[in-house]
C-alpha cells in the first residue's frame, strides 16, 4: 500500500468478471474513497468498468450479511458462528446417516471461480460430502468447453484460447466481450485488443443473432439464427477440404482422426448448411477461404453457441477448424495458456478421459467431471426414492435466477429438509436456507485468480493482499468451508478447520516430494512443509503450487524463480510472457495425439441433422456491462439509468405482435410466462426476442432493498430442463416462445 498521511492506495485485481483487471483503491482509515484502474498492473493496463468502480459500494452495502443468519420461523436471526455451525451440524449429519450421502446435493456459483478460497476449497469441502448429487454453475455456462477439450485433448481443463493479441483473423461466435468482459478467454481491455488486431491488418468476423456492441466493433457481422451454428461451421470445413485448404503444418504429426472428418463433412455442404443458418453458402465458402488464408486465425464461441442445444457441437468445431487450418498452438492461432501457478506438464494419461461414468438418479444423465446438469437438480429433489436429495449446500450460488425452469426450482428448495449457504446476500435462493454463512466482504479477501489465469492471453500471476481487515471473530471463507467439511465428515461443529488445513498442505506436499522427475522429487517434506509456515490457508497453498510450478524458485534450486514472497513484492503483478506452442507435451490422450473425431462427439451428428428448423419466435439472453450474472443489482450506481430488463423486439416483429415501445408484453414458453417492459431495436434479427438474465429480484424475504425497487423478471422461468445432451449444459437460448401485448 503506499499514499500519504490522510489517504492510502491499494491495488488489486477485480474478482467480479473474468477480465481480472487491476484496481487502484484510494482509501480514508477503512472508508473507500475512489477506485479506478491501475496503469501499472501489467495485464489490464489501467482498463476497468463501472462494476470494477463500485467494488467499495459493494463492500459497504448494508444489505451485505455480516453475521450468521438462522432461520425461526418464518424469519432469519442473528446467531454466533459457534451457534451457526451447531445449527448445520444438527441439521446436516441426521439427514446424512438417516439417508445417504446422495441425499445431499452440494451446488457452487460462478464466483467461486472467483476467489481464491472458493477456487482452492470447494474440493475438500465435496470430497467431505461424499454426495454423487453436484452441481455447479458450470452447466449453465461453459461445461461443453471442458468436455470437448477432455475428449480431444485428454482434460477436461485444457482448454485453449485465443492468441487475442498476435492474431489475424478472429472468428467469435454467440460471444459478446466488449459487455461481458470476455469468459474462457481472460483478456481486460477486449475492445483495445480487437481494435489492435484490425489496425494491424486482420479481421474480426462476429457471428451473432443480435447487433451487439461487440459485433459493431468487428470488422464483419453476419446474423445467425439461433442454434445453427454447427451447420456453419461444418460447411467451413467441407469447404476447407473442397478447396485442398486443410494444412495441419507441425499438428500432422500428433493428430489422428482426419479421414474421419473428412468423410463426416462431406454431409454439410454450403448450400445445406445456408438454408438452416441463413448466411449464404458464398459468405460460408469466403469466410473459410479466409480463415486459411491469413497468416493466422482463431475460432472462439461463448455463452450464445455452449448454452445452446448443440452446444458441445460449437466448442470441439471451433478447435477443429483451427486444427485443419494449422492453427492450434501457434502464435496468433488458439493457443494453451500457462499461467504463474500451473505445474510442469505430466504426459500422457494412462485412462482415456470420458464422461458418463455414472449417470444421475431420475433422468439419467451422464457426469461430467464428476457433475450432474443443475438443468436436473429439481428431478433430484422433487422424485421420491432411494438417493433424493433432501438437503442443501450452496456456495456462492444462486441457482434460483441462474437455472433453468426456475419457478420448479423454486418451488423443490422450498420443500428441502435443510440447506445451509456460504453467501452474503439473503437472494432468491438462500431466502430457502436454513443457515446463512456469510464470506467477509470483498475488499476483506486475498486474490489470486488460480482458475481465470488459466483461460488468460497472456501468461501472468498477480496476487492481492486483502486491503481491509476482517472482523475480529468473522472467520475467513475458507475457514467457513473446512468447518463445514468437518462437519460433513462427523467431526462435529468444535472441530478444528486449521488441523484439517495443515493436513490438507501436508498432503500436497507428500505429493509434490514423491512426483518423479518433479522439481521437488526426492525432498523432504519437512524442509518444505517448514519453508511454508509462515502462512495458512489459500496463500500457503499458492506459495507451494508456485514454487514447486513451472516458473517456479523449487525451494531454492532457482533463487530467481516465482514464489508468493516474489508476488507480493510486485503488486502489480508479473507478466510471464505470451503464451508458447505446448504441443504434444502437454496432451493428455491415451494416444499422445490430438483426437479430431471423439465417438462421444460424432454420434451427435445425426440429432443435428434430424433436427427441424423452428417457424417460431426465439428467445436468447444478452449482457449488460453493469449486471454481473444474477447480482451487482443491489448498488445503487450500477442499477440506476433506464430499465435493463426489458423485451428486446426487431420493429418487424413488435409490428406484427402489436408491441410498442414502453408498453408490456407476455411471454409464454413451455414451462412459463413472464412480463416485461417492450424495447424495440433493430439489433436484434427478426424471429428473435431477448430477455437479460439474472433478474427477478421480487421473491418474498429477500434481504436486497436497492435491487427490489427495480426487481425486472427471471428470464429462467421459460427455459425448460433440456440440455445439450452431451455436455449436461442448460439450453438457455433458442428457446421457443410466444409474446403478445399486454393490456
Ligand atoms: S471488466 Fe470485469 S474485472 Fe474488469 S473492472 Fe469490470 S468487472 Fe472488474
Amino acid at each position: 500500500m503506499t499514499g500519504n498521511s490522510d489517504t492510502r492506495e491499494a491495488f488489486r485485481t477485480c474478482p467480479l468478471c473474468e477480465a481480472t483487471c487491476g484496481l487502484k483503491i484510494t482509501l480514508s482509515g477503512d472508508r473507500v474513497v475512489r477506485i479506478v484502474g491501475d496503469r501499472e498492473d501489467v495485464f489490464s493496463r489501467g482498463f476497468y468498468c463501472p462494476k470494477g468502480a463500485a467494488l467499495g459500494a459493494l463492500h459497504d452495502d448494508p444489505d451485505r450479511l455480516r453475521r450468521p443468519l438462522v432461520r425461526r420461523g418464518a424469519s432469519f436471526v442473528e446467531v454466533s458462528w459457534a451457534d451457526a455451525f451447531a445449527e448445520v451440524d444438527q441439521g446436516l449429519v441426521p439427514i446424512m446417516e438417516r439417508h445417504g450421502r446422495d441425499a445431499v446435493a452440494v451446488f457452487s456459483g460462478n464466483p467461486c471461480a472467483h476467489t481464491l478460497s472458493g477456487s482452492l476449497y470447494m474440493r475438500p469441502l465435496v470430497r467431505a460430502l461424499k454426495t454423487r448429487n453436484i452441481f455447479t454453475a458450470s452447466t449453465t455456462d461453459q461445461m461443453p468447453r471442458h468436455v470437448s477439450a477432455g475428449l480431444m485433448y485428454g482434460a477436461a481443463g485444457l482448454m485453449p484460447v485465443p492468441d487475442l493479441d498476435r492474431t489475424h483473423y478472429l472468428v467469435m461466435m454467440g460471444a459478446n466481450p466488449l459487455v461481458s468482459g470476455g469468459s474462457l478467454c481472460t483478456a481486460p481491455g477486449f475492445s483495445t485488443r480487437l481494435k489492435a488486431i484490425k489496425d494491424r491488418g486482420g479481421k474480426v468476423v462476429v457471428l451473432d443473432p443480435a447487433e451487439t456492441r461487440t459485433a459493431r466493433a468487428a470488422s464483419e457481422h453476419h446474423r445467425i439464427r439461433p442454434g445453427t451454428d454447427p451447420w456453419l461451421l461444418l460447411a467451413m470445413a467441407r469447404t476447407l477440404f473442397d478447396e485442398g485448404l486443410v494444412s495441419l503444418g507441425r499438428l500432422a504429426d500428433f493428430t489422428a482422426g482426419l479421414e474421419v472428418i473428412e468423410e463426416t463433412v462431406r454431409r454439410f455442404s454450403p448450400e445445406r448448411a445456408a438454408d438452416r443458418c441463413g448466411i449464404p453458402s458464398e459468405t460460408i465458402r469466403r469466410l473459410a477461404r479466409e480463415a486459411a488464408a491469413a497468416p493466422s486465425a482463431a475460432f472462439y464461441g461463448r455463452i450464445g453457441v455452449h448454452a445452446a442445444p448443440f452446444g458441445t457441437l460449437n466448442a470441439w468445431l471451433a478447435d477443429l477448424l483451427c486444427v485443419l487450418t494449422g492453427n492450434l498452438d501457434r502464435p496468433g492461432g488458439l493457443m494453451f495458456p500457462r499461467p504463474g501457478h500451473i505445474g510442469r506438464p505430466s504426459g500422457p494419461s494412462g485412462r482415456a478421459w470420458q464422461p458418463g461414468r455414472w449417470h444421475s438418479r431420475v433422468k439419467g444423465l451422464p457426469e461430467v467431471i464428476g457433475e450432474f446438469p443443475v438443468a436436473t437438480m429439481a428431478d433430484e429433489i422433487e422424485t421420491p426414492g432411494g438417493g433424493q436429495v433432501r438437503a442443501l449446500v450452496t456456495v456462492a450460488g444462486n441457482p434460483v435466477a441462474s437455472a433453468p425452469n426456475a419457478a420448479r426450482l423454486d418451488r423443490a428448495l422450498s420443500g428441502l429438509d435443510f440447506t445451509v449457504s456460504v453467501d452474503f446476500y439473503l437472494n432468491e435462493t438462500t431466502r430457502h436456507a436454513k443457515v446463512i454463512l456469510p464470506p467477509p466482504g470483498p475488499l476483506a479477501a486475498s486474490h489470486y485468480d488460480v482458475a481465470l489465469y488459466n483461460t488468460a492471453v497472456r501468461n501472468v500471476a498477480n496476487y492481492s493482499p486483502p486491503v481491509l481487515p476482517r472482523n475480529d471473530d468473522h472467520p475467513d471463507k475458507w475457514e467457513i468451508m473446512l468447518k463445514l467439511a468437518l462437519i460433513a465428515s462427523g467431526q462435529g461443529p468444535d472441530a478444528d478447520p486449521q488441523a484439517l488445513d495443515d493436513f490438507i498442505i501436508t498432503q500436497a506436499v507428500q505429493a509434490a516430494v514423491a512426483e518423479p522427475g518433479g522439481p521437488l522429487a526426492g525432498r523432504d517434506p519437512g524442509e518444505i512443509l517448514d519453508a511454508l509456515a509462515g502462512r495458512r490457508g489459500p496463500e500457503r497453498q499458492i506459495d507451494l503450487m508456485f514454487r514447486n510450478g513451472l516458473y517456479g524458485d523449487g525451494f531454492g534450486r532457482n533463487p530467481d524463480g516465482l514464489s508468493l514472497d516474489k508476488l507480493e513484492a510486485h503488486p502489480h503483478g508479473l507478466d510471464l510472457g505470451p503464451m508458447k506452442p505446448v504441443l504434444p507435451e502437454l496432451l493428455r490422450t491415451t494416444s499422445g495425439r490430438i483426437q479430431l473425431a471423439p465417438q462421444w462427439i460424432m454420434n451427435d451428428l445425426p440429432r443435428l441433422e434430424a433436427g427441424a428448423l423452428l417457424d417460431t419466435l426465439v428467445l436468447v439472453g444478452r449482457r449488460h456491462i453493469r449486471s454481473c450474472n444474477s447480482w451487482m443489482h443491489n448498488i445503487q450506481t450500477l442499477i440506476q439509468g433506464p430499465e435493463r430488463c426489458t423485451l428486446l423486439v426487431h420493429p418487424e416483429d413488435a409490428a406484427r405482435l402489436g408491441l410498442s415501445a414502453g408498453g408490456r408484453a407476455r411471454i409464454s414458453s413451455r414451462v412459463g410466462v413472464v412480463e416485461a417492459p417492450v424495447e424495440i431495436g433493430e439489433e436484434l434479427m427478426p424471429g428473435v426476442v431477448s430477455l437479460p438474465h439474472g433478474w427477478g429480484h421480487d421473491a418474498p424475504g429477500l434481504r436486497m432493498s436497492v435491487a427490489g425497487d427495480r426487481p425486472g423478471v427471471n428470464s429462467n422461468i421459460l427455459t425448460d430442463e433440456s440440455v445439450d445432451p452431451l455436455s449436461g449444459n442448460a439450453v438457455l437460448n433458442g428457446i421457443p416462445v410466444t409474446v403478445e401485448a399486454v393490456g
